[in-house]
């Protein structure tokens, strides 16, 4: 085994680390942590250090670490046959089974599967399906796509730009001319104080439908949202907002893409968000959940009226000209279909429902009376905390204060609770894998608390 000393040198010298400030990580400034195990919702690192993660890892490890069910069905298909692709109608028994696994679980009215390896590139599948679709409809000016602010969909150069988020974009010049940007559907900072829900729902939807309006509806392809924000501030939709987003899209013909990413395979309770807020979505974006993040995979779950009109232009044009090498890998596929039972037979939807309601109550008890706890929200297996300066005016903190990762180092230090400073704010973010149990969720409130009063 190689010595600590050795491997930092080794992580200074030669890994770029992905969302990590390259600098303060070469001067040795920044968290160097080499994760070596993992067991239920623990992992634990190089020196022995276990810790509670209670984001599973990107908000991806849903049935937790160290399930050799899944190890097993990997190990078995690499041996049995470790690759082959996927183009001209060539699968393997993993890959068509998963699929069907896929649409066995889908909302009503989706079709088939397309597989790559990450959220992003599933998103930028959906971004070429979209134009593709409009090219084959005879409406080539039908192609700008509308995400949210505080919206997240990837890092790429077109999901970069979906990402309504501002450090995914500086300096990047990002985001591109087709992507543009409307009001994130973020309750706690209304506008108006004395705004109910549904009032602040039928205001976004205003906001959208100006912005369509100026546009042109014929310039408008589609609309990309996650069911509930993640990494820009774990937000669920105020009452009314999904409904009054889909009105405002049928009216204009604008396709919607529900980005399931984090939301897919029970993390709010429900198989997927749609199902859970009355979503009815032409396309699902799904990764994360779909292994558990025991290796790389993603889909895009494509609608029936998506899917006559690719058809009808294959028809027209020949085969699609859109694959991946690793489309529809076969131990990706294998490791999903192991994934998909697992969460079956481990009951994990009902118990992220259940555990999830509870984590939130308990958070919500524990933090609510506190001056800097502007709000604790969430849904299913997603908590945040947002910490503010003045909770009557709901005012940030300087961004230089830093707080919101003050607090996450705290509850690192003092109780081994591994929680997420997310992008744009103080907000805490929680997504632990949906094996959480009650008590586990006691260790979470428990350690978050002392955190903020320790920091505030
Ligand atoms: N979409 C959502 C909602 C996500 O949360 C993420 C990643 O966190 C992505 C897309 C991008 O996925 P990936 O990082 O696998 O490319």
């Amino acid at each position: 085994m190689l010595k600590n000393d050795q491997l930092d040198q080794w992580d200074r010298e030669a890994f770029f680390h992905p969302s990590t400030h390259l600098a303060q990580h070469a001067r040795g400034e920044s968290p160097n942590r080499v994760v070596k195990t993992g067991s239920g919702v623990f992992i634990e690192d190089r020196d022995g250090t276990r810790l509670l993660d209670a984001f599973a890892g990107l908000y991806c490890v849903n049935v937790g670490y160290g399930r050799t069910e899944i190890a097993e069905a990997i190990a078995d298909q690499a041996r049995e046959l470790a690759y082959y692709h996927a183009y001209v109608g060539h699968g393997t028994e993993a890959s068509i089974t998963l699929a069907h696994m896929i649409l066995e679980r889908a909302p009503a009215g989706m079709s088939k599967v397309y597989f790559g390896l990450g959220g992003s590139d599933a998103n930028e599948t959906n971004v070429k399906l979209i134009w593709y679709y409009n090219n084959i409809l005879g409406r080539p000016e039908k192609k700008k796509i509308i995400s949210r602010w505080r919206g997240y969909h990837g890092s790429g150069l077109v999901t970069g730009s979906l990402t309504g988020l501002e450090l995914f974009h500086k300096k990047f010049d990002l985001p591109l001319a087709q992507v543009i940007h409307t009001e994130a559907p973020y309750y706690f900072r209304r506008p108006d104080a004395e705004m109910s829900e549904e009032a602040f729902s039928a205001h976004c939807a205003a906001e959208l439908e100006a912005l369509i309006e100026r546009e042109g509806s014929d310039t408008i392809a589609a609309f990309i949202g996650e069911p509930i924000l993640g990494t820009g501030g774990i937000v669920p939709p105020p009452a009314g907002y999904w409904e009054a987003i889909q009105k405002v899209l049928d009216k204009h013909d604008i396709l919607l893409v529900a980005d399931e990413v984090v939301t897919g395979f029970g993390r709010l309770g429900t198989m997927f968000g749609s199902d859970h807020y009355g979503i009815r979505p032409d396309l699902i974006t799904i990764a994360k959940g779909l292994t558990s993040a025991y290796a790389p995979l993603s889909g895009s779950i494509v609608g029936e009226k998506m899917w006559k009109v690719l058809e009808q232009g294959t028809d027209e044009n020949g085969p699609i000209g859109h694959g991946w090498t690793y489309s529809a890998h076969p131990i990706g596929a294998a490791a999903g279909v192991a994934n998909l039972k697992l969460i079956d037979e481990l009951n994990l939807v009902n118990n992220a429902g259940d555990v999830g309601a509870y984590l939130n109550k308990s958070m919500s008890e524990a933090l609510a009376d506190h001056p800097n706890v502007g709000e604790v929200r969430g849904d299913g297996m997603l908590c945040a905390v947002e910490l503010v300066k003045d909770k009557g005016s709901r005012t940030f903190f300087d961004a230089a204060d830093k707080i919101g990762p003050q607090v996450v180092g705290k509850m690192l230090e003092q109780d081994k609770v591994i929680s997420r400073a997310m992008p744009q704010g103080d907000i805490l973010g929680f997504a632990p894998p949906l094996c959480l149990s009650r008590e586990e969720a006691d260790t979470v409130v428990s350690a978050t608390d002392r955190a903020v009063r320790t920091i505030l």
